[in-house]
């Protein structure tokens, strides 16, 4: 795969299938193109959660092509490929689904062979065949259909000059998928059922397929644009037909998951938003990335190195959240370059979050809460666990804290220093995307998985969608909710992240 530092190469282009939207039908080879990517250049129907896999430095261009709002034309976008690559820069042109099932992929192919440019094209997993599955109707089946005929419903029918042969369409035996039908479904079925097809086979029609907003319409070739009509389905749609769609009846595995349909808005740290976002889609939920908040370094890194330089003097390190994990690890880290300078402090933990940040370093956790993962139950563990009466503590906190876990750890005779290790800020790039979705969506409801998380979100002044549910992490987040006048509907009972989606699963049980 060429990559950015070999500039002195020529330029390529790969033409990428990006799937039809679940992130994880991409190819491994089309994780690779994104990663090698100088230039990403991409349209509607690609999911943006795979620009993720760019590197920082890539430049993001987005080119449209949702139904008759081409922000850019084909031949704009030929052109721009080609120069790209011809600059030397390794270009990588994600296209929804499979880059040459109507993608245009082949006529891009050509632009950059003509131009002598290299390119490769990257296979994806298309909607016509994806999309079906995930509402639960294969496309093939030893009992329904041994063949299958894919279609572009795009061109208008009633035209003298359509390419497609709607008599031997509608003749032809076992599956027939259509992709850009939506809006000529009245035309398409009229003309099935005219050239002979019968008017009890089941259609179905799959929005959105594989995402978590994904919606599935079913009827029969006789009524199903009726019913299009009636509940105002619209584009980006793949249309199934044929006997197979009676197969959803008991494989319809994808909108049957606990959280299917319910769109839940997730505001931590873009780094750690992800473990959340993945629990709660692999639940069926219709996941909003919009963090709220991004971790920075301390202010004052002069102080919190000598702290973290002297740590192995201490009796009890103690971590209060994974964020205070990494702060401290990427400082001792530039200290030292062996972890057994860290000693023999011992480690105390707030909860299991915080924890499994330790042991990927390979350290033993001495000290958590049973229950209760938050300061008040960490001094519950200390004062069961010894006598702190004149004992050692090195606190890694943030800047923006509650005192408790120091006030009353002094108050139980313990000595405590405090290495502020990072400081929370509002995050402020990249929201728009999001923040347009819940506009013109809604939400089901909205995570919080910190006080900050809260606080940070009331600064950005966006109205809660109506109806909107607040679920919170534990008390002292529940706390900052109420405090800034939002309703609170679900608390975790265990103060984790795990613990917050079961309690999610359990309120819309
Ligand atoms: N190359 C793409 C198809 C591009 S044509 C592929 O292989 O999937 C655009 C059409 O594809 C849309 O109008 C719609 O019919 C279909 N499509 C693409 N992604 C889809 C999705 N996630 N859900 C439903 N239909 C989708």
């Amino acid at each position: 795969m060429a990559s950015a530092s070999q500039t002195t190469s020529p330029g390529i282009c790969y033409l990428v299938g990006a799937g039809p939207g679940d992130p994880g039908l991409l190819t491994i080879k089309g994780k690779e193109c994104i990663e090698a990517a100088d230039v990403l250049v991409y349209d509607y129907l690609c999911n943006v959660e795979l620009l993720k896999h760019a590197r920082p430095d890539t430049r993001r261009i987005y080119v449209g092509k949702k139904a008759g709002d081409h922000t850019l034309p084909q031949e704009e976008i030929n052109k721009l490929i080609v120069q790209l690559a011809k600059e030397g820069k390794v270009v990588t042109r994600l296209k929804g689904g499979d880059p040459v099932l109507f993608g245009r992929g082949a006529e891009e192919a050509a632009e950059l062979q003509e131009a002598g440019v290299r390119f490769e094209i990257v296979p994806g997993i298309t909607s016509a065949i994806a999309g079906p599955a995930y509402a639960g109707i294969p496309v093939t089946h030893r009992s329904h259909a041994s063949q299958l005929t894919i279609f572009t419903g795009h061109e208008d029918p009633t035209k003298p000059d359509t390419s497609l042969n709607y008599a031997k369409l509608a003749q032809a035996d076992g599956t027939k998928v259509f992709l850009m039908g939506v809006e000529r479904i009245e035309e398409i079925t009229t003309e099935f059922l005219k050239h002979g097809a019968k008017p009890e086979t089941p259609v179905a029609l799959v929005r959105w397929a594989t995402r978590g907003n994904q919606e599935t319409l079913v009827g029969t070739l006789a009524d199903i644009a009726a019913k299009v009509k009636a509940a105002g389905f619209k584009a980006p749609a793949v249309a199934v037909v044929g006997d197979v769609v009676t197969e959803r009846g008991q494989l319809n595995w994808f909108e049957s998951r606990p959280l299917f349909g319910r769109r839940i808005i997730v505001t931590r740290t873009r780094k750690q938003i992800g473990v959340l976002s993945k629990q709660l889609a692999l639940l069926g939920a219709d996941v909003i990335e919009l963090p709220t908040i991004r971790i920075e370094p301390a202010k004052d890194q002069l102080a919190f190195g000598e702290l973290v330089q002297d740590c192995h003097t201490y009796e009890w390190l103690v971590f209060t959240s994974p964020n205070g994990v990494d702060a401290f690890f990427t400082m001792f880290d530039k200290l030292y370059n062996d972890n057994r300078c860290i000693g023999g402090v011992r480690i105390a933990c707030i909860g299991p979050g915080t924890a499994e940040k330790i042991k990927e370093r390979h350290l033993a956790v001495d000290l958590m809460p049973e229950k209760n993962f938050v300061a008040e139950g960490l001094v519950k563990a200390f004062k069961d666990h010894q006598n702190m009466e004149n004992v050692n503590v090195l606190w890694v906190r943030a800047a923006e804290t509650r005192e408790v876990l120091a006030n009353q750890l002094t108050g139980m005779g313990a000595i405590v220093d405090e290495a502020i290790a990072y400081q929370t800020v509002a995050e402020t790039e990249d929201n728009l995307e999001a923040l347009a979705r819940i506009k013109a969506e809604g939400a089901d409801m909205i995570t919080f998985t910190s006080a900050s998380t809260v606080e940070h979100f009331m600064e950005l002044k966006v109205p809660l969608p109506e109806g909107c549910k607040v679920a919170s992490i534990g008390p002292v987040t529940s706390a900052a909710v109420k405090k800034l006048g939002l309703p609170l509907d679900v608390e975790a009972k265990e103060n984790s992240i795990p613990g917050l989606v079961k309690a999610i699963e359990k309120f819309w049980k």
